[in-house]
């Protein structure tokens, strides 16, 4: 579904990206791994459009992406729930739902996707006048995701996922995932958390100093032995 093939990224003089090669079939939930500084960010905004690659190519959907601007890239279906949230404090759930259905696409379907959000996650819709940033850090995390399925993705990227969240709430959110994954839509986890992300994932990609370092099935992952000692301390 999605391809990168050969991709470089440079911030000026700096790196961040080597010769990146990876592909995440549809229908699947497919985790990007790595510590601080791995270069998962600047993959995820490669792939979105907010950075420009200066080497290589992604293609979504038999399509080259990586010439177009952010809009574009979202209305082709790729949609990126950011890293901290952000979340319109001062506005309901509800109208922060409704900035997620911009694109056109999104706003055919905006009864039947308010519809599939709120029964993913009932909070939302008992809690849909409050302002966003009244809500606790998971809700806020649910109604980011929620915003993202607004916009009737074929692909959500989704950023740091449990950052700042208690592991239970964790552990619901990654529940949910697969929900969406079941309703036929692919997902992109970007996640620094490998055990728990894996657990959900049907393939992952290891990044290192910006390069692939390892991918294959989640499973299969799991039990290597370079992740399990420089990711899981075992
Ligand atoms: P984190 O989990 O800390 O966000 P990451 O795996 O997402 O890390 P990136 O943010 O993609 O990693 O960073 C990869 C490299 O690129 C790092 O060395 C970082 O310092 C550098 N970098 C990222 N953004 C910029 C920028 N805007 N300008 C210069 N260097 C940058």
């Amino acid at each position: 579904m999605l391809k990168l093939d050969n991709i470089n990224l440079f911030y000026g003089e700096i790196q961040a990206l080597w010769n990146l090669s990876m592909e995440i079939k549809e229908g699947q939930i497919a985790a990007l791994l790595g510590a601080n500084a791995a270069g998962k960010s600047s993959t995820i905004n490669a792939i979105s459009g907010l950075e420009k690659i200066s080497g290589g190519k992604i293609t979504f959907l038999g399509k080259e992406i990586h010439k177009m601007d952010p809009h574009e890239i979202v209305e082709e279906g790729i949609i990126q729930v950011p890293e901290g949230r952000k979340l319109f404090n001062y506005m309901s759930i509800q109208e922060n739902l409704e900035l997620g259905a911009y694109s056109k696409r999104a706003k055919k379907d905006f009864k039947k996707n308010l519809r599939m959000v709120f029964d993913l996650f009932p909070i939302l819709e008992e809690r849909k006048n409050q302002f966003a940033g009244e809500m606790s850090g998971g809700q806020q995390q649910m109604c980011a995701i929620a915003r993202g399925l607004m916009s009737s993705p074929k692909l959500l990227i989704i950023d740091e996922l449990s950052l700042g969240l208690a592991p239970i709430l964790v552990q619901k959110l990654l529940k949910a995932l697969v929900d969406i994954k079941n309703s036929g839509i692919t997902i992109l986890l970007v996640e620094q958390n490998v055990k728990q992300s894996l657990a959900i994932s049907d393939e992952a990609c290891v990044l290192e100093n910006g390069r692939l370092a390892l991918s294959g099935k989640a499973d299969e992952l799991l039990n290597n032995p370079h992740l399990k000692k420089a990711y899981l301390g075992m």
